[in-house]
């Protein structure tokens, strides 16, 4: 009797201390599909006549601190609404999780899809979505990524620690917004510029810091992530579907040092190459190579902390981005029922009514945090002006603050306020489907993730108003 009582507690023991154990291990799992498309398929703005670089869908996943945590980065040019929530649900659903744990990102390629399953089927009324969106092949993707994810996680490696590492890229990243002397926009420095002129003009405000975090199962890297902010753009319309430079330098570095590497377009929405590229195309590779000399300088500047499970934590807050008092439902879906509508017009009228559905449907845009150690990696929607990544950053100053926009692709631009009565493209009628209150609700989500509730920080107040004066 003795015997068993001792037995029994041992097993009691023994499985206590395996759940204890199980629930404090931190794993990780690394997938990745294709995501090119079909030759003759749509580009977001011509047909794909080749592939001249593969395009890449793929992620990471966490598991271990409470329920899995599963973060994805798309070489498309974006990925919006019910497209973003239909491919989250699917990772959440094949990784056993819930969808305000898993973030879907794009890199914001030109030369690339756009995705947004709410446009197509309003195109699909009248017949006109295929020179757009090739639906078949982007369900195709989202369900491959979703298996590719389940697979995974069976084989996810332990977590003992990670590392960050920084380093500043030059001469890539630069404001597209000159102003004039009053403070408003003149010229728009567009992500490719032949003119020398608008060239020499200055750099403006940027972050130009390349942010990385590593993890690791011992001395092993397992994965790594970076973020950049910037236009991803050196030329485009060729028909050839390609990653452009920063998806280049990410290949170019998952092969250098064989590890995955996954990487997410910073808050880039006002900013591009377009101070340091002509647009010729020797100058993809030039881009290229600084960005990845940029991501090499981050790697070797690693300093590794160990990571228990208890470190790494997923917050997330679901907003709504007020509508832009320009969107108006009805104009649009007349825009989108005329065949009288030119093409390019036509799909991004689609686009627009999507959001606006979007948000009369009540749907809400999920912004992530995920916390490890000292790092907060924040997961932002739509073209987000540097401006948000600045103030992240300045709302906790005692910590490694990392921010991934052109997640869900619905709001298009997010500026500043001043940003809108400053004008120029980005807050244009065309280019934002968003009021200038977007910027008090995205600090405040900000502000609760990073757990500063009464910040005094606002994006608004890093916004250049003075200008060069333009010659
Ligand atoms: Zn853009």
């Amino acid at each position: 009797m003795k015997s068993l009582l001792r037995l029994l507690s041992l097993a009691v023991l023994c499985g206590l201390f395996a759940s204890f154990s199980a629930a404090a291990e931190l794993r990780l799992a690394t997938f990745a599909v294709d995501a090119s498309p079909k030759i003759g398929a749509p580009l977001a703005y011509v047909p794909t006549k080749e592939i001249t670089w593969p395009l890449s869908c793929r992620g990471v996943v966490l598991l271990g601190a409470e329920k899995p945590i599963v973060l994805c980065a798309v070489d498309w040019l974006g990925i919006g609404n019910d497209a973003n929530r239909l491919f989250r649900q699917k990772l959440a659903a094949a990784t056993g999780t819930t969808s305000d744990r898993v973030t879907v990102h794009t890199l914001h390629q030109h030369d690339a899809p756009r995705c947004d399953l709410g446009a197509a089927a309003l195109l699909a009324k009248y017949d006109a979505e295929k020179p757009h969106y090739d639906v078949p092949f982007l369900n195709d993707v989202i369900d491959r990524a979703a298996d590719a994810a389940a697979v995974a996680i069976k084989q996810a490696s332990p977590v003992t620690s990670m590392a960050i590492g920084t380093a500043e890229v030059h001469d890539v990243a630069s404001n597209r917004r000159m102003l004039d002397a009053a403070g408003k926009v003149a010229i728009t420095r567009y992500t490719a510029c032949a003119d020398p002129k608008i060239r020499a003009l200055p750099t403006g405000v940027i972050d130009p810091v390349l942010r990385l975090v590593t993890f690791y199962d011992g001395d092993q890297p397992l994965a790594v992530i970076t973020t950049y902010a910037t236009h991803p753009q050196s030329y485009y319309r060729t028909g050839g579907a390609n990653p452009d430079f920063p998806g280049m330098a990410r290949d170019a570095r998952q092969k250098a040092t064989g590890v995955f590497h996954l990487h997410f377009n910073g808050a880039g929405g006002n900013i591009g190459a377009g101070k340091f590229n002509d647009g010729s195309h020797e100058n993809r590779q030039t881009l290229t190579d600084k960005v990845a000399d940029g991501m090499r300088r981050a790697w070797e500047s690693q300093e590794k902390t160990p990571l228990p499970a208890a470190g790494v934590a997923w917050n997330s807050v679901k907003v709504q981005l007020p509508a832009a008092s320009h969107l108006d439902g009805e104009r649009l879906a007349a825009e989108v029922a005329s065949d009288k509508t030119p093409a390019a017009l036509r799909v991004h009228s689609a686009d627009k009514l999507s959001y606006y559905n979007s948000l009369k449907a009540g749907e809400k845009i999920n912004i992530g945090c995920l916390s490890l150690a000292d790092t907060r990696i924040l997961f932002l929607p739509g073209e987000l002006f540097v401006e948000y990544q600045l103030a992240a950053q300045q709302m906790r100053p005692d910590l490694n603050v990392m921010m991934a926009a052109y997640g869900d692709y619905g709001p298009f631009y997010i500026g500043t306020r001043i940003a809108f009565w400053q004008g120029g493209y980005e807050t244009s009628e065309g280019a934002t489907n968003v009021s200038p209150d977007a910027e008090q609700v995205l600090t405040a989500a900000m502000a609760q993730l990073l757990e500063v509730p009464d910040t005094k920080v606002r994006p608004n107040d890093f916004t250049d108003t003075t200008g060069p004066g333009l010659p």
